[in-house]
């Protein structure tokens, strides 16, 4: 379903904090491309998911804002969405390649094979359409959100199979993160109790939302 284009539907373009995984807590740039048909019943952008209904802009456009977001202080940029990789994101971190010398990030469900050149991957799998072994293979974090107790296994299963898929890569595993679901007390009692237990994973908490930004 990957489509290649000069411009692409955008929600919004913002410069935050990043709130989530591994480099929570730094200056980032994001970019939340519009179009996502995973269809999670938690999904907090819900309005991302027509991707006809958000502006197109031009590659262009958003390589310029990063680059003016480098010079206002963002440590990388952050390609999200909605799901990104439901475009062909090769021209999209070409342009912003071209402008900044800021690191690219990608947060994806994994559902579509990798486009794009990133220096950091956070893979969130989700059990009802679970990941492509390319993004297993190319994950630099694994984020599991955690609502009830079958999260925890699934959790394992994607760590077992994209440590192995990388180590075939002769890459380190991937970050094992476990993210309580917003406001599920379910959630964030079972992944408080299982990286107490299981210290290969750590607990990332929604920064941003505790803060109240973006
Ligand atoms: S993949 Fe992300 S954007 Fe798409 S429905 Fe799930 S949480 Fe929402």
């Amino acid at each position: 379903m990957a489509v290649t284009a000069a411009a692409l539907p955008v929600v919004e373009t913002f410069h935050s904090l990043q709130g989530e995984g591994v480099h929570s807590g730094r200056s980032a740039f994001f970019i939340r491309l519009a179009g996502c048909t995973v269809g999670c019943p938690w999904c907090d952008t819900k309005h991302s998911w027509p991707a006809a209904a958000h502006p197109r802009h031009s590659l262009e456009a958003l390589a310029a804002k990063a680059h003016d977001a480098a010079a206002a202080g963002a440590g990388f940029v952050v390609i999200t969405g909605g799901e990104p990789l439901h475009h062909d994101l090769d021209e999209l971190t070409a342009a912003l390649h071209q402008r900044t010398a800021l690191p690219l990030h990608l947060e994806t469900s994994g559902v579509d094979r990798l486009s794009g050149h990133f220096d950091w991957i956070t893979l969130s799998p989700k059990r009802h359409r679970p990941p492509s072994d390319d993004l297993l293979r190319h994950c630099h974090e694994l984020k599991v959100v955690v609502h009830e107790t079958a999260d925890l296994g699934f959790a394992e299963v994607m760590a077992s199979a994209a440590s192995r898929l990388r180590a075939g890569n002769g890459s380190d595993p991937p970050v094992l993160l476990l993210q309580p679901g917003w406001q599920s007390t379910d959630g964030q009692s079972l992944a408080l109790g299982y990286v107490q237990s299981h210290p290969d994973w750590r607990l990332s908490l929604q920064l941003h939302k505790n803060l109240g930004v973006r």
